[in-house]
């Protein structure tokens, strides 16, 4: 082991929040080419891919005729933030990757969701025909979506995932079936509902909801099953944000290099979100990206996978957590193997923290800098300040602890602007009321 890992086996049994430095991030980038090298992940042809369908999607959705079919997020300066949290300027700057922002869904779900029913629908056009060659300004829109609604996507979610693969699949002209879990928000539910989605509910958990979609799947030969906990196709998707997020970087004129060290704070529910992220800035910046996934207490399930002997797949409730947390995106019992596969030599670290301090960080975002977050969305906050207080071995060990002055820290804001207002008010409240609302409550020894 590299790292003096205190004893975060009892931090997670306990629920203590705590930050977990990972002895396995590769240093050398042969290293990490043979360990990613048995996934083909197609990163290149998914950025590829969104580029060709882009006069399609500013055709099929209003909200993205502004930006001619991209799906981005702006990137924004969040000093104002930064001064609430206590970060100082000699610990390195702050922004925020806004894909709470995200158009057409407000999540990060609509990177992952979009591209894994765009490739389907390129295989479904190729097949039959609608499509000849590459030229999708050839496409007959009426035609391909005659010929698509014999087809079906279904998902199962807790709730953004469903929002996205439902939105993106039904304007496009399949049939659209979402399997939502108890938790799953009724104002999603309502929502995909208008937008043409079936939506299916059921009684249990994120892997319950996920198993009867796959289930219902497999008997129809015309059904395509997004499987959060195994599809590349949305890993891939994820990971086009790097090359977005280096280009934002590049126009502000913000470096990074050895000298320069970015470090990305992103929340973990299965990790595929934050593994296609962290695959796709590892794509743009090697060694001097350093991303840290963050979990709530009750549901660290990447964490727990990242502890276990190889071969293990434990879940939350083997170590007596509850699998409950009111961030949405992150009540997740069980990692993704494929994600764990893909983020293993890759990441920094896993860092936990609690509802409470989410709420906090909520209400925190929104009064200084006005943004509209999810519980979710807010857990990269406690990012920085983990690491700064909790990390000084892993700066020392990759080399960038004298370089601080010169880091930039970019929360990943990954939820909420489509969060209904009364909802919203609701998390803010409940923000306000845990604190102060300027002061984090990271738990000290
Ligand atoms: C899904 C989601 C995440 C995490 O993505 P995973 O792929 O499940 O790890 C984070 N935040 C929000 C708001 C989400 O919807």
């Amino acid at each position: 082991m590299i790292y003096e890992n205190k004893s975060v086996w009892s931090d997670v049994k306990s629920r203590k929040p705590t930050l977990w430095l990972n002895p396995d991030r590769l240093a050398d980038e042969e290293d990490v080419t043979n360990s990613l090298a048995p996934h083909e992940l197609g990163v290149g042809r998914a950025r590829d891919r969104f580029q060709y369908f882009e006069p399609l999607l500013a055709a099929l959705f209003p909200e993205l005729s502004g930006s001619g079919g991209v799906i981005d997020s702006p990137l924004l300066d969040a000093d104002p933030i930064a001064e609430a949290l206590g970060l100082q300027p000699e610990q390195g700057r702050l922004l925020v990757k806004a894909d709470h922002e995200l158009p057409v869904v407000g999540s990060i779900k609509a990177r992952g969701g979009a591209h894994a029913v765009l490739e389907f629908a390129e295989g479904v056009a190729l097949a039959e025909g609608v499509l000849n060659g590459s030229d999708w300004s050839d496409l007959d829109l009426d035609e391909a979506k005659a010929v698509f609604g014999r087809y079906s996507v279904c998902v199962g979610s807790t709730g953004n995932l469903g929002l996205s693969v439902g939105t993106f699949a039904a304007r496009l002209g399949f049939s659209a079936t979402v399997h939502m879990s108890a938790a799953a928000k009724l104002w999603k539910k309502k929502l995909l509902r208008q937008r043409g989605a079936k939506v299916v509910e059921h009684a249990c958990d994120h892997e319950g909801a996920l198993a009867a979609g796959r289930e219902s799947a497999r008997a129809d030969a015309r059904a395509y099953f997004i499987d959060d906990e195994n599809s590349v196709s949305l890993l891939a998707g994820y990971a086009t944000a790097g090359r977005r997020l280096r280009d934002q970087l590049s126009r502000a004129h913000i470096p990074v290099d050895k000298e320069h060290p970015l470090f990305v704070y992103i929340p973990c529910g299965v990790g595929g979100a934050p593994a296609g992220i962290a695959l796709g800035l590892h794509q743009e910046f090697g060694k001097a990206v350093h991303c840290f996934f963050v979990q709530p207490v009750e549901t660290p399930c990447f964490l727990i996978q990242m502890l276990s002997e190889k071969g293990c797949h434990p879940s939350v409730y083997d170590f007596g957590l509850s699998g409950k947390t009111e961030a949405d995106g992150l009540a997740v019992p069980r990692a993704s193997l494929l994600a764990f596969e893909v983020a293993r030599p890759l990441i920094g670290g896993i860092l936990t923290a609690e509802d409470q301090t989410f709420f906090q960080h909520l209400a925190l975002a929104h009064d200084v800098q006005n943004l509209k977050l999810e519980p979710s969305a807010a857990s990269g906050f406690s990012g920085p300040l983990a690491l700064l207080a909790e990390g000084a071995e892993y700066l020392e060990r990759w080399g960038v602890r004298s370089h601080m002055a010169n880091a930039t820290h970019v929360v990943w804001t990954t939820g909420g602007s489509m969060v209904p207002e009364s909802e919203h008010e609701r998390f803010l409240q409940e923000g306000r009321r845990v604190g102060s609302g300027v002061k984090t409550v990271r738990a000290t020894d």
